[in-house]
């Protein structure tokens, strides 16, 4: 039996346990994230604000919402809901609000050929923040070029001492032989597939995706050791069909369907007919009863399929770095993307005329009941950069003629479903974590409006958006 002193420190000790678990609560910021915490009130409301929930429900006028310890605890009529007493009031009338976006093509490398080669490099210091002040609450990677410095920055973020959005960390790309991308491994055998799940699984990282050589054998094995250790494959594929993809049991197919090699008359197994794709889906008429077909066994298999419209975007008439990022290149890369920009007006109808198309299947898969995912992929001709392409990815979704509720929704909760995390992100929903973006602005009169982030709540922390993208000019490609 414990004795009455013994007792007494017992309760002394867990008196003391119980203040220090609240005391971290408040989080601590390193030097380089405490300059752009604007609001770090435990009891917050934003009233007066239109707000889209994320959920695709109408949108909502003169709204509050409140939150306490980052957890969103009340959202109704500001008639209705009174700012409870002690807590920081942010007065939104003219603004909207939106929950945090949650976008899944989003790696932290930027593209640097040199010598004709392909080649990308690590953006360890721009791009995760970046993604944060463009609204992006939470990001999976989709393919890792350094998955362990990804799987770092997570942590960093996490303890804060680095500015960025919540992270699902893809693996390092599983691909064979036959892309000529220095940072990209090519593997030898499906076991060295399996091998590289269960070695990056046991790192921390959550997803995986194959590449456009991969064989139907690697993928088999891919999804079967992923899917036992609870975690999901994504591909971007050509030598595997969308259709193969979907019977062999992948979660997520990238790129909408620019990337579909199913309409390739003499498709040989296995094999990546990378020319012949193009010209098979350029000829594709947009209500072709074969796509239709792909599409309705996509659904039917569960596949979700990611929109990169960003990274597809046409030149003419169209902006150098998509969403007005172009001050955010560093010097070099910036004269290169106002040069080859410059080279390509009036050049590119075809593509004009494709993307028109891909944008069009993108919005039956959606409408025929397609999971379909939002996301940047800031690859390509360098023009999609993170942050800036994230806010652009809204704007291309009306373009393509989504209503405002589903562009936002598709851009938040059902990437959050995807992620099987929709009980804690994705919306504006009492229970939920207070990932919130504030628009200085009417987002139903205007969608370029969502160029005017204000402030990005993550977890309840406020973050200032034009000071951090104000911070990053210049420096993108070198950091
Ligand atoms: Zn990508």
């Amino acid at each position: 039996m414990k004795s009455l002193f013994q007792k007494a420190l017992l309760s002394i000790t867990c008196l003391l346990l119980i203040s220090l678990t609240h005391a971290t609560l408040a989080q601590e910021f390193s030097r380089a994230v405490q300059p752009y915490v604007t609001i770090e009130d435990n009891l917050v409301a934003l009233t007066h604000a239109k707000l889209i929930d994320g959920t695709g429900a109408a949108v909502k006028t003169d709204q509050t919402l409140i939150y306490e310890d980052g957890i969103i605890t009340a959202i109704g009529p500001s008639a209705s809901t009174p700012v409870p007493s002690g807590a920081k009031e942010i007065d939104c009338s003219g603004k909207t609000i939106i929950p945090g976006l949650v976008m899944l093509h989003e790696h932290i490398f930027y593209p640097k050929p040199y010598d004709g080669i392909f080649s990308v490099a690590q953006m360890t210091f721009t791009f995760p923040r970046l993604y944060l002040a463009g609204g992006v609450t939470t990001i999976r990677t989709a393919g890792s070029i350094e998955p362990q410095t990804d799987l770092n920055i997570k942590q960093s973020i996490i303890d804060g001492k680095m500015l960025g959005p919540k992270m699902d960390v893809t693996g390092p790309f599983i691909e064979r032989p036959g892309t000529p991308v220095p940072e990209v491994a090519a593997i030898k055998s499906s076991d060295e597939a399996e091998a590289m799940v269960n070695y990056w699984s046991d790192r921390g990282v959550n997803s995986f995706k194959v590449y456009q050589n991969v064989t139907k054998e690697d993928l088999e094995r891919v999804v079967k050791t992923a899917h036992a250790r609870g975690k999901k494959v994504t591909g971007h594929i050509c030598s595997v069909t969308y259709q193969e993809a979907a019977e062999i049991g992948i979660d997520n197919i990238e790129h909408g369907f620019f990337q579909s090699s199913d309409f390739v008359d003499d498709k040989v197994e296995n094999f990546c007919p990378a020319f012949k794709r193009g010209q098979s889906l350029r000829n594709l008429p947009e209500d072709s009863p074969k796509m239709k077909a792909l599409i309705d066994y996509l659904i039917k298999s569960n596949v979700a399929i990611t929109s990169t419209l960003p990274v597809f975007e046409p030149y003419t008439g169209r902006e150098i770095v998509l969403g007005n990022g172009l001050d955010a290149m560093s010097p070099e890369i910036r004269e290169s993307l106002v040069n080859s920009h410059t080279r390509m007006q009036g050049r590119d109808e075809a593509s004009q005329a494709h993307f028109k198309k891909q944008m069009a299947w993108e919005k039956k898969f959606y409408e025929a009941g397609g999971h379909l995912l939002a996301g940047t992929d800031p690859t390509g001709a360098g023009r999609t950069v993170a942050g800036y392409a994230n806010q652009r990815v809204i704007e291309l979704f009306i373009e393509a003629g989504f209503s405002l509720t589903d562009a936002i929704k598709i851009s938040s909760l059902d990437g959050a479903r995807f992620l099987e995390s929709a009980d804690k992100i994705g919306s504006l929903e009492v229970g939920k974590q207070a990932d919130i973006v504030l628009i200085d602005g009417d987002l139903e009169a205007d969608i370029s409006n969502i160029r005017k982030m204000e402030l990005v709540f993550k977890d309840g922390i406020g973050f200032n958006s034009p000071a951090i993208f104000e911070s990053m000019k210049g420096k993108v490609g070198m950091h």
